[in-house]
């Protein structure tokens, strides 16, 4: 994503361009699995930014809905973009129990209907569904 389309997106958003928010939409929007604070942190330590700039620049982009917020069973969030590319809509995700590693499941993986009785958020697909168990590169290390 270039940056005159990263600025377009955030004045969009109505948010300024920083230069922090626009490297970390850059990456949460390039990542292809939801990135936590500290993983962004990381990857951003080249940067001029501190943690806690960083953090309020995440729950920034999160108000405006440009990321999505996420917590999995596990104390902390993790972050990812809601661009179309990525799945505007909320979807299953796998958490390895093993290394902790997170991916995110097409939507058709795990389909739940709302049926009479059950709770109104499942019908309107308010909900996180997060499916645990070994990823491939775990499951071989075991020999699975
Ligand atoms: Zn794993
Ligand atoms: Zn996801």
């Amino acid at each position: 994503m270039n940056s005159s389309l990263l600025r377009q997106t955030l004045h969009a958003a109505n948010l300024r361009a920083t230069a922090a928010r626009m490297a970390v939409l850059e990456l949460v929007r390039n990542a292809s699995t939801p990135l936590s604070h500290g993983e962004i942190a990381e990857l951003l330590r080249d940067g001029p930014w501190n943690r806690t700039t960083l953090y309020r620049n995440l729950i920034d982009l999160e108000k405006a809905g440009l990321v999505r917020r996420t917590q999995l069973g596990e104390p902390v969030w993790r972050f990812e973009s809601t661009a179309k590319e990525h799945g505007v809509r909320s979807h299953p995700h796998f958490l390895c129990s093993a290394c902790g590693k997170m991916v995110c499941l097409p939507e058709m993986t795990l389909r739940l209907e709302g049926a009479r009785g059950c709770r109104k958020a499942i019908g309107q697909g308010n909900i996180e569904v997060q499916v645990r168990g070994l990823c491939d590169a775990c499951m071989g290390k075991r020999g699975i």
